[in-house]
């Protein structure tokens, strides 16, 4: 009786959308541009029921016009009369000029954003082995015409490599109007490994020198980049990574699909596992995939061992016999005190249980929905979606930590525990997640600064300087090591130790775990990786190259399948991921023992380097400038292999390239650091003595050296470097140029004269890489103690020091309110008590290269000046060929004929020398009025060609104030300050206002402008204490224009007034 639904609504053209349902009630409808009517046939659904069209003037044809829609409605009305339902179909007749289309697929990937007509840009990500993409295409009309952009039917297109563009042209029925849809089509990476038959430096990354994914240039600078590469380095600091040139506006990255296309075009080869692949750039990722999934199918052949009965993998048998098999060998395991750790028993909650299998079972829950409530590439921090991670982490330890409560001797509670906890310092490092009350709140003070100075020496010995509290990850190693009391010679266990033992840079005790636990389990891949890293090089190559294959594999697949893989295990179990630096630790070792099989010097330094961009999920704490550092000493040993095999002109843009990266990395001071820097900013001279940019990034490093080691010589030299670079400004850059400061200086003296004793000599010196991977590793062990001491040091200032790229200017930053007075720099090594060595030591926190670094633009990538390289080229054959050349003028290669002197590059004139020159004459300008005076005027020289460098300013005011606080005020005052102040101007205000208070100058007018800047950007309340000052000396008049000034009132403001008479203001 009441049923007023429809059965059926046939249309006579076109179709509804969507297909009809009896309990949807609302469709569109859309015919070709010739339809001028629609027929409506309902059918309702109750024999009795009746219906009405309107719209239809009481029939069931619908007149259509040209491109206006018409709202179709079809009322039911049921049998008793009162019941209705009403249908309505959005009826279109498609104008003649309608060029939509009406649906658009991809045979692989998804569209995004997904498709609608009136969208017309899209982006569809694929995975690295699909080679073309097919489209089909649908239009409302079949009158309408789509065809490729190019004029070819829609169908299959080839892909590129990166980024491929697809573009499709709809024409209206009328022919009046065309609209285009483009699709972007984006494909993951290919093998770190794979490169180019014929080397190309258009297609090399500046960045990570792998072949370039997703080409990126900076708008108006040479080079080009991989868009993640690029995008990394300029995540939180605006500036090219290379010239440290600031990046103007919004438009400075320019994609270049051009170079992609090209990219297609060349052949590539890759060195595999199982072979060798060689075919397009087009087709090989499709051709590795395939490889790929056919060498899965085969595993690796192993033998039985004939003295243990272990199947032991064929390539290791020597190895097994010799050091791991248990029936001949038997290692005793390191004997470790264990106390009980009042961090641990916290974590004993009955609230969780009692049942130790049970408990075991909530734990991993916990953990799984740790995983998934992390936050995803992008996003930053927690968002308050889902659960919190790190209470899911806390629980799953204090499920853990129950367990072994009642079960004191479960292995898996013990190992479970120990990599939570360690999971702990991953959460902190990858993504900011950090505990609100640290643990060891109820630790000694001495023994807390006694764990960090531990693992400040750690860090050091990796080659970076620590700043985040990994008082964590000790807890993680010590829970295991706990653990180990239970079942000291488990394999898991073993591992687990033996794999933090290298972290923490223990080879020798990491070798006895990883025996061990190898001896046991002798096919487990990450075990025999990191026995391959504990091992000498006799056996580790093998090792090394089975783990590292393992790791390149999955990479491989991961970029093969889609990127959004969920993660399933903790960080600390999931050993082949690409942010495990013990892997990229691994590539670089294996590069230093000469490389492996399928495994070259030049694949492992590739791949090392590849971690950077891979590595764009991480905060940048300390795995993140780690793989940083490790990347730069990638580079650094490929800049000396391409040195070996004289190639000239690659080495150069390698050396310029790397010298700009090493100034703008941002990573902090350290021995090794400054070791790589040095090799490499001398080389760049040695390529390019005459180039300016070279000379001032060497006498950067000269400087660096000074402050930390005080030497007179450094010092020195630096001087001269920056002279030099100077003195070169406007001049040619050609081989024959050798500024005179430069042969003054002792190393190149050295250098020229170890030449002219003949090729030979020079030969044998550049075989020798600067850094190789073992022979730092030695040092790094060697240097345990001078780690140590220089972190001593480096705990006499914040870690942050002059804030590096995380935090720019973050030393300086004067902290809001809780800040009196904002802060003075720290780790300002020119500054800080110049002409005290010993007080310059303590300070080596400072970023290197910071100081001048931001180098002018360098030029590199695929255009490099002619000329100097034919120069140079010309003039590493003659220093092998001929021998005898004076001294002094090592490089007086004739100038080449077929080269014009006119085609030289010229030395651009920068502010980057003279802020260095500046700032170590300032070193000596309390005792020498000459140098004063020159340090002086080159300051300002300095702040007229780049007039909103804060440094500066800071530094000539700092040198000034010493001797004449007025031209000091004079000095920062001339600063073009902002409105409303920023922090940065409020340091500077800052200084103004003490210097002027302390001389008692309360009539400058500077002062109030000052005081009003620094209460403007900090709050009245940061002038607390100039403010008792003033009413002492009763200096109401300037107080009353000081709050009126911060408060933005006027001075009779009643509530002003008020205030003022409350303080007795008169
Ligand atoms: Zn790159
Ligand atoms: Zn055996």
């Amino acid at each position: 009786m009441d049923n007023a639904d429809l059965e059926k609504l046939k249309v006579s053209q076109g179709k509804l959308v969507p297909k009809f349902k009896s309990s949807v009630t609302s469709y569109s409808l859309t015919v070709a541009s010739n339809v001028e009517e629609v027929k409506f046939s309902p059918l309702t659904a109750d024999g009795g029921a009746s219906h009405v069209v309107k719209g239809a003037d009481g029939s069931k044809v619908v007149k259509l016009t040209d491109g206006k829609p018409v709202e179709v409605e079809v009322i039911v009305t049921a049998e008793d009369g009162s019941t209705t339902k009403s249908y309505t179909v959005l009826t279109r007749r498609l104008s003649a000029d309608d060029a939509t289309l009406a649906q658009l697929d991809v045979s692989a990937g998804v569209l995004q954003p997904p498709f609608s007509p009136l969208v017309t840009r899209y982006e569809c990500s694929l995975p690295s082995g699909v080679d073309s993409l097919t489209l089909r295409a649908k239009t409302e009309d079949s009158k309408m015409t789509v065809i490729m952009k190019t004029g070819e039917p829609v169908g299959t297109v080839p892909l590129n490599p990166g980024r491929t563009l697809v573009e499709l042209a709809v024409t209206s029925v009328s022919g009046k109007t065309t609209s285009v849809y483009t699709i972007t089509a984006v494909k993951s990476r290919l093998p770190p490994t794979l490169q180019l038959k014929e080397k190309k430096a258009q297609f090399e990354c500046a960045v990570c020198c792998n072949l370039v994914h997703l080409p990126t240039r900076i708008r108006g600078s040479a080079g080009v980049y991989c868009r993640a590469c690029l995008e990394e380095l300029t995540r939180t600091n605006k500036t090219n990574p290379i010239t440290g040139e600031k990046l103007e506006g919004e438009n400075w990255l320019e994609e270049d699909l051009a170079c992609d296309s090209e990219l297609a075009n060349e052949t590539a080869v890759c060195h595999t596992a199982t072979g060798m692949v060689e075919t397009s750039m087009q087709q090989i990722g499709a051709k590795l995939q395939a490889n790929r999934i056919e060498a899965s199918k085969t595993e690796e052949p192993t033998e039985s061992c004939g003295d243990c009965s272990k199947k032991v993998p064929s390539q290791d048998v020597g190895l097994h016999k010799e050091l791991l098999c248990p029936a001949k060998h038997t290692v005793s395991l390191p004997k470790t005190q264990v106390k009980p750790r009042p961090w641990e028993n916290r974590l004993v909650d009955e609230s969780c249980g009692s049942d130790p299998q049970d408990l075991l079972k909530k734990g991993r829950e916990w953990e799984t929905k740790y995983l998934e409530s992390l936050p995803k590439p992008g996003e930053t921090g927690h968002r308050g979606r889902g659960p919190d991670p790190l209470e899911c982490l806390q629980t799953a330890a204090r499920c853990y930590g129950t367990a072994l409560k009642y079960s004191p001797q479960s292995l898996e509670a013990h190992i479970s525990l120990g990599l939570v906890m360690e999971e702990f310092f991953y959460a902190e490092d990858f993504f900011g997640l950090k505990r609100a009350v640290p643990d060891t709140a109820e630790e000694g003070e001495a023994e807390i600064s006694s764990k960090e100075e531990e693992f400040l020496a750690i860090c050091q010995l990796h080659g970076v300087a620590a700043s985040a509290p990994l008082a964590l990850q000790l807890k993680a190693v010590e829970a295991e090591y706990h653990s180990l009391s239970v079942k000291s010679s488990d394999p898991t266990a073993c591992f687990h130790l033996g794999r933090l033992c290298l972290l923490l840079g223990d080879k020798e005790e990491a070798l006895k775990f990883l025996r061990n636990s190898l001896a046991q389990r002798p096919t487990h891949s990450p075990t025999r990786l990191c026995l391959g890293m504990a091992l000498g090089e006799k056996h580790a190559k093998p090792l090394l190259w089975n783990g590292l294959t393992q790791y390149l594999t999955q990479l491989q697949e991961l970029h093969e399948s889609r990127r959004d893989v969920k993660q399933k295990d903790l960080h600390s179990q999931a050993f082949y991921r690409s942010t495990n630096t013990l892997i990229a630790e691994g590539f670089l070792q294996l590069a230093g023992i000469g490389g492996h099989k399928s495994l070259s010097v030049a694949s492992c330094l590739l791949a090392a380097t590849a971690f950077l961009p891979e590595a764009c999920i991480l905060r940048r704490n300390c795995t993140y400038r780690q793989l940083q550092w490790l990347s730069l000493q990638a580079r650094s040993l490929l800049l000396s292999l391409l040195q070996k095999t004289q190639q000239t002109q690659a080495a150069l843009r390698h050396c310029q390239e790397l010298s700009g990266l090493i100034s703008h990395s941002g990573l902090e001071s350290s021995p090794k650091l400054r070791a790589l820097q040095m090799q490499v900013f001398q080389l760049g001279v040695e390529l390019q003595p005459s180039s300016s940019k070279a000379l001032c990034h060497l006498g950067t490093g000269q400087l660096a050296e000074h402050e930390v080691a005080g030497d007179k010589n450094s010092l020195c030299e630096a001087e001269l470097s920056f002279r030099a670079s100077i003195a070169m400004e406007g001049k040619p850059i050609t081989a024959d140029n050798i500024p005179t400061q430069l042969a003054e200086e002792q190393w190149w003296k050295k250098m020229t004269q170890g030449k002219t004793g003949g090729g030979e000599k020079k030969e044998e010196k550049k075989a020798t890489p600067p850094v190789t991977a073992s022979g730092a590793q030695k040092t790094a062990q060697k240097s345990g103690a001078t780690a140590k001491q220089a972190v001593t040091g480096a705990r006499g200032g914040p870690q942050t020091g002059r804030g590096g790229v995380a935090q720019p200017a973050g030393g300086r930053k004067p902290t809001g309110g809780a800040s009196r007075q904002p802060t003075k720099p720290v780790g300002r090594g020119t500054t800080t008590a110049p002409g005290r060595p010993g007080q310059t030591a303590k300070t080596p926190t400072k970023p290197l290269g910071k100081t001048v670094a931001t180098l002018g633009e360098l030029k590199t990538g695929a255009g490099p000046p002619k000329k100097p390289i034919a120069a140079v080229a010309s003039k590493s054959t003659e220093s092998v060929k001929t021998d005898e050349k004076p001294p002094s003028t090592p490089n007086a290669a004739s100038p080449t004929p077929q080269q014009p002197a006119g085609r030289a590059e010229i030395n651009t004139k920068t502010h980057h020398p003279r802020l260095g020159l500046a700032r170590i004459l300032s070193k000596s300008a309390s005792s020498d009025k000459a140098k004063l005076e020159e340090s002086r005027s080159l300051y300002q020289e300095v702040i007229s060609m780049t007039p909103d460098l804060h440094d500066a300013y800071i530094e000539l005011g700092e040198m000034l104030s010493k001797t004449d606080p007025v031209a000091a005020v004079d000095a920062y005052a001339r600063f073009p300050f902002s409105d409303p102040p920023s922090f940065n101007d409020a340091y500077l205000h800052g200084e103004i206002v003490r210097l002027l208070m302390s001389s008692e100058n309360y009539d400058d007018p500077r002062l109030l402008t000052s005081l009003v800047a620094m209460g403007r950007a900090l709050g009245i309340g940061v002038l607390e204490k100039q403010v008792s000052v003033l009413e002492n000396k009763f200096k109401t008049d300037l107080l009353k224009k000081v709050y009126s000034g911060v408060h933005g009132k006027p001075i009779d403001d009643p509530d002003l007034q008020a205030f003022f008479k409350f303080k007795c203001w008169r």
